[in-house]
């Protein structure tokens, strides 16, 4: 069975379509700049060589036709006709309260979605139109749609209400979701596997870092918190996103740097983070160099990125009132050896002590703690994509 999975952004199309009777990837790719200048279809199929198509993509139909084309054709391609795809699995980033699990998609959940966009302006409406391409290119293939903030729907209500009048959750929804439920839920599954334990069994806090960060707090197979609220610019300090700052400095903001109520999102959303306390870059690798290098700004953006990931560690090990993993995935947790001894340095009172050989890894999973650290420390590489495709299958 091949199963399609894409991951719809505004101006971008990432796709992997899976055979499933190994698990393994027949193609990947992505169609970026939709609806601009440039437009670009870049596609690895599994045994040949990499393709990049320079190319006018109007919208997000018109890319998907592409993808289609470009999975067919008979250089690159890697299926005959497209009756070969089984199921298409969507990632959609905000299911609200509605989805507490994948669901396959029909007519009455697109009009559910259409109705979260009021509180997932950013993210939602490039799904739908993902969803809506795709239902009229592949009407009859089946569709599921996988939820970021799905994982999340187990967390008790005292870790998802804010501090706000209680109407204001009744009336606009305001309350936490958390997001990259997928991610969260895939290496917890992982580390139980790699433990060789129930997951009912573990209380584990797993740390997604890459551009957008985020930590969750999982008991017993369970997400029970995650630092990301209402929207994915709560919690840690990010690439670009400010991550939690005190509510008070955005009408501040407003007044005193003029910027207007409508740009501050924007502003929060893209110019704060390690970017803007370093004012070097957003990428971890940039900061790290120069940080190396003595740059102070840069070591700064470090300094409270791994304060504010140990806060979580320590925080979600209270409200677990225990901890026997901690995970870290994404671009950052993966790759940089750097930021996990940092944000694992000074952490025996929770149990928490690494090895820096064993540290020394690169994107593959491993246990990195040391032989007598109490709580395990594991890598585990994020594949939300393989995620997608394993429920897709299920629901189909
Ligand atoms: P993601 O959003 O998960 O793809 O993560 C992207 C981020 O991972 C990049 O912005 C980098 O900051 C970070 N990253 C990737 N590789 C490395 C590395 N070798 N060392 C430090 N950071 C890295």
């Amino acid at each position: 069975m091949k199963v399609l999975v894409i991951n719809c952004g505004s101006s971008s199309l990432k796709y992997q379509l899976f055979n499933m009777e190994n698990q393994s990837v027949l193609a990947k790719g992505i169609v970026e700049r939709i609806g601009l200048e440039g437009g670009m279809l870049r596609h690895q199929p599994a045994d040949k060589d990499k393709v990049e198509i320079s190319e006018n993509i109007p919208n997000h139909k018109v890319a998907v036709k592409i993808m289609l084309d470009a999975l067919l054709d008979s250089n690159h391609g890697v299926i005959n006709t497209v009756s070969e795809i089984s199921a298409v699995g969507h990632r959609v980033v905000h299911g609200a309260e509605r989805f507490s699990g994948s669901v396959r998609i029909n007519d009455e959940v697109i009009n559910v979605l259409k109705e979260c966009i009021s509180i997932a302006p950013l993210h939602n409406p490039p799904n739908i139109i993902g969803i809506e391409a795709v239902k009229e290119l592949l009407p009859d293939v089946p569709m599921v749609g996988v939820f970021d903030t799905a994982f999340h729907q187990t967390m008790p209500e005292f870790a998802y209400i804010y501090g706000v009048p209680y109407d204001l959750y009744k009336k606009h929804s305001i309350r936490r979701y958390g997001f990259h439920g997928t991610s969260h839920r895939y290496v917890s599954m992982r580390a139980a596997k790699f433990l060789n334990k129930p997951i009912e069994d573990l209380k584990i806090v797993t740390l997604h870092l890459g551009n957008g960060s985020s930590i969750t707090a999982v008991k017993n197979g369970k997400s029970v918190d995650n630092s990301m609220g209402f929207t994915p610019l709560e919690g840690i300090v990010m690439g670009t996103r400010c991550g939690s700052i005190d509510p008070a400095i955005v009408p501040f903001l407003i007044e005193k740097e003029g910027i207007s109520p409508e740009k501050i999102n924007d502003y929060l959303n893209k110019k704060c983070g390690v970017l803007g306390i370093s004012g070097i870059s957003s990428d971890f690798r940039d900061i790290e160099e120069a940080a190396a290098s003595g740059n102070k700004r840069a070591k700064l953006a470090l300094d409270v990125f791994a304060y504010q990931a140990k806060k979580y560690i320590g925080s979600y090990a209270a409200a677990m009132n225990g901890l026997d993993a901690i995970v870290f995935t994404g671009g950052i947790g993966e790759n940089s050896s750097n930021m996990r001894k940092m944000i694992c340095e000074n952490m025996e009172y929770f149990g928490i002590r690494i090895d820096d050989a064993r540290n020394n890894i690169r994107g593959k999973e491993a246990d990195i703690s040391a032989e007598d650290s109490k709580t395990r420390v594991l890598v585990i590489p994020t594949n939300e994509e393989l995620m997608i495709a394993l429920d897709t299958v299920a629901l189909i």
